[in-house]
């Protein structure tokens, strides 16, 4: 990781950094010095508390090396891609280039509240649900606080408690699953967030619409529990939690175009709440976060609503024949409910010995030892041709072709 490598500072920065410590008239002597992470800064320049802690987030790989024709399954993105009519709307965008985006976003909320039934004035659009997230952080937790997320939760959400000096804590799950009663043991009155996917990332495993609400309920009158719905249009007849924010003033839903609208690399994700925190979260958003490209295309995405049923039942059949597939070899994974599916292994060696062999054969799925699942591979489920390419892959792994 980035963060955590030791980098010799070249001789010209040295110099440079020598030299604006006397512009400013607070050179010091060598021995205040001092190496932060990878950073080498003199005593006076220091980041925010928390900063240093942060392991930079690492995307899935996209290519390996010495091989063409690969299949990229470590990202969890759309494998049909995006719309038609999101294509047409990104390449239309391009008469926009010199005018600066609308800052309020009216006409992207207004489809958003169009398709999802909710309303207009409490979306919130970002740059990516990533940044969503951010805000979420940055406006409600501060140094003292704490940040909860469940035990293989999604990375951001402890590199966002951090960024904003908060504490970030992680709760045990269930088997893979979030556990709402371990979650509400362990808030305290220093519990400022609460965040939950739902489905999980990389589990891909769900609570039920009933143990949200427990969760909602027992929280501390602090605390906004965060709901997060990156892979929600994966469900069948699932909101989000929509119908829950409708009745409580504590709940956050975010969501994202990069998974099954498939602009992840347009970065578009919005949030939806109570008006009070809307506004709260506006306040920071940068007025320009969102350019007209972005926003003309995800405009066009949200309304194409044939085109993510399509996708969702596409991703459903697919999804059940890899997990059989797999299975069948020997290969276990939960019920999930997303675009990926978590194989087990027998073990981390084993795990990292099948993603080897997927490599040389030109597949990348994604390791999770991150997400403390060593034993595990996230595959991603891609079009009939990449699940047959992997599932093959796998039972030739296995030794069963
Ligand atoms: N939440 C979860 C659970 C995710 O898996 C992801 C993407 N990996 C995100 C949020 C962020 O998505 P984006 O920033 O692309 O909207």
């Amino acid at each position: 990781m980035w963060a955590n490598r030791k980098r010799r500072p070249s001789l010209g920065g040295v110099l440079h950094l020598w030299c604006l410590n006397l512009w400013s008239g607070r050179f010091e002597a060598g021995n205040k010095t001092q190496h932060f992470g990878g950073a080498v800064m003199t005593s006076d320049i220091r980041p925010q508390p928390g900063i240093l802690d942060i392991a930079l987030y690492e995307g899935g790989a996209a290519t390996v090396a010495g091989k063409s024709n690969t299949i990229k399954l470590s990202s969890n993105e759309n494998p049909f891609g995006p719309s038609d009519r999101a294509k047409e709307a990104f390449s239309r965008s391009v008469h926009q280039l010199h005018r600066y985006p609308s800052t309020d976003h009216a006409a992207l909320r207004e489809a958003i509240a169009d398709m999802q039934h909710l309303a207009a004035d409490r979306v919130i659009c970002g740059v990516g649900s990533d940044e969503i997230i951010h805000f979420l952080c940055q406006a409600y937790a501060g140094p003292g606080d704490e940040v909860l997320f469940t035990e293989h939760g999604f990375l951001m959400y402890r590199i966002s408690a951090l960024a904003a000096g908060a504490t970030p804590v992680e709760v045990a799950e269930r088997e893979r699953t979030t556990d709402v009663a371990a979650l509400l043991a362990a808030c305290t009155k220093r519990t400022k967030l609460v965040f939950i996917a739902n489905p999980n990332n990389p589990t891909g495993t769900m609570i039920s619409a009933a143990e949200v609400a427990e969760l909602a309920d027992g929280l501390p009158p602090q605390a906004i529990l965060v709901l997060d719905g990156a892979y929600a249009e994966y469900v069948e007849g699932y909101d989000g939690g929509l119908s829950l924010i409708e009745v409580r003033d504590n709940v956050v839903m975010t969501r994202t175009f990069s998974k099954i609208y498939g602009l992840g690399g347009l970065r578009i994700g919005w949030g939806y709440g109570p008006k009070a925190i809307i506004d709260v979260l506006n306040r920071i958003r940068g007025p320009f976060n969102l350019s007209n490209t972005q926003l003309e295309a995800a405009e066009a995405a949200m309304r194409d609503h044939d085109y993510v049923t399509r996708c969702r039942l596409e991703n459903a059949r697919l999804r059940v024949w890899l997990a059989e597939a797999l299975a069948e070899v020997g290969v276990p994974s939960d019920t999930s409910l997303a675009n990926f599916v978590l194989a087990r292994f027998a073990n981390a060696t084993e795990a990292e010995a099948c993603d080897v062999y997927l490599r040389d054969q030109g597949l990348i799925v994604r390791r999770v030892s991150g997400y403390k699942l060593p034993h595990c591979l996230r595959i991603t489920v891609g079009d009939e041709s990449a699940c047959r390419r992997v599932a093959h892959a796998v039972a030739q792994f296995k030794g069963k072709r």
